[in-house]
């Protein structure tokens, strides 16, 4: 393996692997280093269903669903092997719910049809509620995808503690880039990034044998995927109180069980295997894809900043993040990592909604507020 790469890329979750994958499409060298190995973080949780965003429209909403729309094409595409569209059911949560769903159908960017209770019935789901069922929708097999993507690319575990810029080239240990790429997940902290909020919300999936013929996947406040190859994947809790990783709990995946019962027969589910892990999300939800922020020198050069003042802003040399991606990191991936080599090959300007630009000035004046 020789030392001196295009890129490197730190992180080998779905955001890093995706992000890996572009480039290298492009004719990049890549090298992608993860500490834990690849889809050891987050996304080797990931019941990794990938399916559009329902509610009354906004850009969040948009956004995720043009997202939805390029990652099943493009997993159809280049990885149908991982990737079962099995179609999703996005049934209402409760009576109010169910009631706010026509106003929701306006916004139904991407293909679906209603299901009524009675036809959700014959797809054995049994709740009282017309439902969308989005044909398109599916799950992928998460950690198989990020080594799929990943094929031909080198890759290493080692944990990356610090680096530094030395006449332009990145030094990681033995390995040299020009360009380096976060994609740490909520582990955020390798620079300065206190400005892009990202935090972890920790959950749990858990995997069942079962016999039971669930020919179509389905989310109401949890998922249940359908039944491929005798297995049933629940996810995913929201432990907001977990702050550092712990030991996989098999109670929360039999406590998704129990939950899942409201939807579908669990009598005959059993637990194989729990999954756990961080979902890295941004302070507003939207991803962030783009260039990192010299906020010791901008905070130093412009202490006005605080008080509002908004000069141009000066960027760490060739050093880029590709983060954020929440609780739906293999909607966001694909998408995420094209508009990333894009950007970093073609010179095309990263989408406003995505940069991490955006929330900058807002939390240097939130570090005046709180003096
Ligand atoms: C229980 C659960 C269920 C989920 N279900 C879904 C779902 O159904 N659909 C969906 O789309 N998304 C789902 N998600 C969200 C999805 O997993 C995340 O969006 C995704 O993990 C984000 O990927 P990432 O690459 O940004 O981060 P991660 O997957 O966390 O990857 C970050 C990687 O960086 C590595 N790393 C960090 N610091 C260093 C360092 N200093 N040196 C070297 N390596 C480092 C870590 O080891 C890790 O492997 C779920 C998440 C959880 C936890």
């Amino acid at each position: 393996m020789s030392a001196v790469y295009d890129t490197i890329i730190i992180g080998a979750g779905i955001a890093g692997s995706a992000t890996a994958y572009f480039l290298s499409q492009k004719g990049q060298k890549v090298l992608i280093i993860d500490k834990k190995g690849i889809a050891s973080g987050g996304s080797g949780a990931a019941g990794a269903f990938v399916s559009p965003k329902i509610g009354k429209g906004g850009p969040l909403q948009s956004l995720t669903n043009e997202a939805f729309s390029f990652a099943k094409d493009f997993y159809l595409k280049h990885f149908p092997a991982y990737y079962h569209q099995s179609g999703v059911v996005r049934i209402p949560k409760d009576e109010e719910d169910a009631a706010k769903f026509s106003s929701y159908e306006p916004f139904n960017e991407n293909s679906f049809t209603k299901l009524n209770v009675e036809e959700l019935k014959e797809l054995g789901i049994k709740v009282p509620f017309e439902s969308f069922f989005f044909p398109e929708a599916g799950a992928c097999d998460a950690p198989d995808m990020c080594r799929e993507l990943l094929k031909g690319i080198d890759y290493i575990q080692y944990e990356i503690k610090e680096f530094a810029l030395e006449n332009g080239i990145w030094q990681l240990g033995d390995y040299q880039a020009k360009n380096v790429v976060l994609a740490t997940g909520y582990e955020n902290s390798l620079f300065d990034m206190r400005y892009m909020g990202v935090k972890g919300t920790w959950g749990t999936r858990g995997d069942f044998r079962s016999n039971l013929p669930l020919k179509v996947s389905m989310h109401q406040s949890m998922s249940v995927s359908a039944n491929i190859d005798g297995m049933i994947r629940l996810g995913a809790t929201h432990e907001k109180s977990i702050k550092v990783p712990v030991v996989c709990q098999d109670e929360q995946a039999l406590g998704l069980k129990e939950k899942a019962s409201t939807m579908v027969d669990t009598s005959d589910l059993e637990l194989v295997e729990t999954f756990c892990g961080m979902r890295a999300g941004s302070r507003d939800y939207f991803p962030l894809v783009g260039r990192v922020i010299d906020v010791p020198f901008m905070l130093e050069t412009y202490p006005s900043i605080i008080r509002g003042a908004t000069p141009e802003l000066k960027y760490m040399e060739n050093l880029y993040i590709c983060n954020g991606l929440g609780g739906r990191g293999f909607v966001f991936g694909p998408l995420m990592g094209k508009y990333l080599a894009e950007y970093i090959i073609d010179g095309k300007g990263i989408d406003k909604r995505v940069n991490p630009d955006r929330l900058f000035f807002k939390w240097c004046r939130k570090i005046l507020q709180s003096k």
